[in-house]
């Protein structure tokens, strides 16, 4: 689950990480209160998005740049009611963009130079890792293609924590000193602690910055946990904005289904990560594309399968539904009464192909049968998906 800058910035306050102090508006109406709680003078207008590239992104009204630095507090208000509303497109938005709903004043910083710091869960160590450049306000990225050795990274052992030798090693790798590496060191730990006790799955700081009076800053924030230890967080959970998110996904969490979708028009409604996986490999083999894969797990319910069938059909780059079942622990006829079920709800428009192995598929198939629903039976996974992406076509 991500959250937003604004959301992320109080997390920080909490933990004692630095950072410029801010308040957001989700209406022009709060635009005053929020600017009065903030010092006079230069001030940031930042649009709240889950992505990141604001600073360089470009509203699809034409009007330049989610980040503005504002000289006054009254060109801010200007500079925010422009965003507020409005669609924003960066390199990680996809050419859709995001509509900004939430817009975030800051105290604008001087700047001396721009950082990178991260902690993000390395996977091949199975621990937490703290990367930090010198490189920072630009695309991390790129940096890791064009010179590699400008990201220092430390692996931290979560038994014994973040080491002292290790904070060192970081403010080495930063090349500060004095005031700015005492603050630095403090920041890191802070952030660390951060990321451990919330179960963030990421925290990146890009840019942390150094200012003239030697104070050291978290001047960006994007920060996501793990959606598996979100139960522990009740507080984190309250943070969710659904407007960031697919609806379709959302629809898809609230019945308990895995819902991922892709680029392509075939629907795929399975059960099991690998079977999806295999189911999307065949497609492709067989030349069609896949749209999505919706997994109904190793137990669903009719009333699952009938969600998962709606959220499939509300779709409009769906073509055709491949339903490829494995019954081990799933039983066939469950399937196919959801199927039959949500036909009947919602109607069906598109090709169906369903292929049902295992666990009762006698008594799936006869319920399909006796349905009178124009769908086609494929016999194989692989005479099935020959058969929707000849139909898609
Ligand atoms: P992003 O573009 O989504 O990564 O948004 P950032 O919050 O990182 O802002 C983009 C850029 O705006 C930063 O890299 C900075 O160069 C600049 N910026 C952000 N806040 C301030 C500030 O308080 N003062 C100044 N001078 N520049 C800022
Ligand atoms: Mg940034």
């Amino acid at each position: 689950m991500n959250i937003h800058e604004y959301q992320a910035k109080a997390l920080f306050e909490k933990f004692g990480v630095p950072a410029p102090k801010g308040a957001a508006a989700k209406s022009a109406a709060e635009f005053d209160a929020a600017l009065a709680s903030l010092p006079e003078g230069a001030t940031m207008v930042k649009s709240q998005i889950h992505a990141g590239g604001r600073g360089k992104g470009t509203f699809t009204n034409g009007f330049k740049g989610g980040v503005k630095f504002c000289p006054t507090k009254a060109e801010a208000k200007e500079k925010a009611a422009a965003m507020l509303g409005n669609t924003l497109v960066t390199v990680q938005t996809g050419p859709a963009g995001r509509k900004v709903q939430t817009v975030y004043f800051t105290a604008a910083s001087d700047i001396k130079k721009e950082y990178y710091l991260a902690i993000l869960l390395d996977r091949v160590t199975s621990r937490p890792v703290i990367v930090a450049s010198t490189e920072g306000g630009v695309e991390i990225e790129k940096v890791a293609h064009d010179s590699p050795e400008k990201i220092h990274k430390v692996i931290v052992d979560p038994a014994f924590g973040l080491a002292d030798f290790q904070v060192r090693e970081l403010i080495f790798a930063l090349g500060l000193t004095g005031a700015e590496a005492k603050n630095a060191a403090k920041l890191i730990r802070n952030l660390y602690t951060m990321f451990w006790e919330t179960d963030a799955a990421m925290v990146e700081v890009n840019p942390l910055i150094t200012t003239p009076t030697g104070e050291v800053l978290a001047l960006d924030a994007k920060v996501s946990f793990d959606d598996n230890a979100l139960f522990r967080h009740p507080e984190l959970v309250a943070l969710r904005d659904l407007n960031e998110e697919d609806p379709k996904e959302i629809e898809a969490a609230k019945a308990s289904l895995s819902y991922i979708a892709l680029d392509g028009n075939i629907a795929c409604l399975v059960n099991g990560a690998g079977l999806a996986m295999s189911t999307m490999d065949i497609i492709k083999y067989f030349g069609g594309s896949p749209a999505n894969f919706l997994d109904v797990g190793g137990g669903a319910s009719k009333e699952q399968v009938v969600a998962a069938f709606k959220i499939i059909l509300g779709d409009p780059n769906v073509k055709g539904i491949f339903v490829n079942i494995f019954g081990g622990i799933m039983d066939c006829n469950v399937i196919a009464l959801g199927i039959v079920e949500a036909v009947k709800e919602v109607g069906l428009k598109l090709p169906l192909v369903v292929r049902l192995e295992g666990n009762n598929v006698v008594a799936g198939k006869a319920t399909l049968a006796q349905s009178g629903l124009a769908l086609v039976n494929g016999d194989t996974m692989a005479d099935a998906a020959q058969k929707i992406v000849k139909l898609v076509a």
